[in-house]
């Protein structure tokens, strides 16, 4: 539940959508409403702005948003950060909130998580010619292991080659953090892709939790935007943010875009596939690289049933052709013809 008072501490101040920090090309620009030192937007004004009916559908805490021709949706939940957008999971910073008979969603949540989903067209372009692969783990550090025997870091590199060789089919040129049973540590993974002609950065790994066999499901991490904390974190909980702007926030409009477009495609391409959505973290990979990155957990190997299906290679298979199609698409959007 919100922890705000409302609508008592409403201040009212009406602002122009800021436009610190790295922006859109194209930036949308809101009337804004300050609650606890938060800029929040009206649905309404959102729902105009991004061509979705005027009259959204409201059941309980649920509100949905469709547009004219349903090809564009928005499902969220007010008090909650567990939204939905075009049918996939995305973990909002700030729960949306319900005040006056409007509701309300953070402008933060509108520039950094809707905008570059919803009008990708306007997300500054950079060609992707070369891809880096980096299976995660690897050598002395093992990563997570299932119970029938699974290692991550020989599953990370299996994916990996995988991955290679369709982008390979599909033209890009491919880099490799590690190609063999090798220790690398991550200081030297974001070195390596910083220093290569590389145009993307996507790490491989595979999930793992104890002492419970409930969790499974892909996730794709993109980093935290700067004044935020990631997804599930204290800092979250207590509404702490992190100021610390790291490299690759230089990237957050093309960050969400991959994450997006490689989470939708592995959640239409992977049977049995649950979807635990689009969430935010400040892992070293994804914030030291200085090029686009998305950090993607591609199962659970201490979910029984995952994990069999992730030991098959017709399951694997699938993850890459996923995988291959999200980074595809995502430099059509780049390299417009
Ligand atoms: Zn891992």
């Amino acid at each position: 539940m919100s922890r705000l008072c409302l609508p008592a501490c409403i201040s009212g101040l009406i602002t122009a959508m800021g436009l610190a920090g790295v922006s859109q090309a194209d930036e949308p620009s809101f009337n804004t409403v300050r609650i606890d030192d938060r800029n929040y937007v009206n649905l309404a004004d959102v729902a105009r702005y991004y061509e979705f009916n005027r009259n959204w559908t409201q059941e309980g805490l649920n509100v949905a948003l469709r547009s004219k021709l349903k090809w564009k949706k928005l499902d969220l939940r007010i008090d909650s950060c567990d939204g939905k957008v075009n049918g996939v999971r995305i973990w909002l910073n700030h729960s949306p909130l319900e005040n006056r008979n409007s509701v309300l969603i953070s402008e933060v949540d509108v520039r950094k998580t809707l905008d570059p989903v919803l009008r990708p067209w306007a997300v500054r372009k950079k060609k992707v010619k070369t891809v880096m692969i980096d299976p995660g783990h690897g050598g002395e550090d093992r990563g997570a292991r299932g119970k029938r025997g699974s290692t991550e870091k020989h599953l990370t590199l299996d994916l990996a080659m995988r991955v290679e060789k369709l982008l390979k089919e599909a033209g890009f040129k491919v880099v490799m953090t590690r190609r063999r049973d090798t220790y690398i540590s991550l200081e030297d993974r974001s070195e390596l892709a910083n220093s290569s002609d590389a145009d993307l950065f996507v790490s491989l790994h595979f999930n793992s939790v104890a002492n419970s066999k409930q969790p499974q499901g892909v996730e794709t991490y993109c980093l935290t935007p700067v004044g935020l904390s990631s997804t599930g974190s204290i800092r979250q909980r207590f509404g702490i943010a992190n100021f610390d702007k790291e490299p690759g926030n230089a990237f957050d409009y093309q960050n969400m875009l991959l994450a997006y477009l490689v989470q939708q495609r592995l959640l239409a391409g992977v049977p049995k596939v649950e979807d635990r959505g689009i969430k935010r973290a400040r892992f070293f990979v994804i914030k030291a690289t200085e090029i686009p990155s998305i950090l993607i957990e591609n199962g659970f190997l201490s979910h029984p049933v995952e994990e069999k299906r992730i030991l098959t290679s017709a399951h694997r298979n699938k993850l890459a052709v996923a995988i291959v199609e999200g980074i595809k698409k995502y430099a059509e959007l780049m390299n417009p013809s």
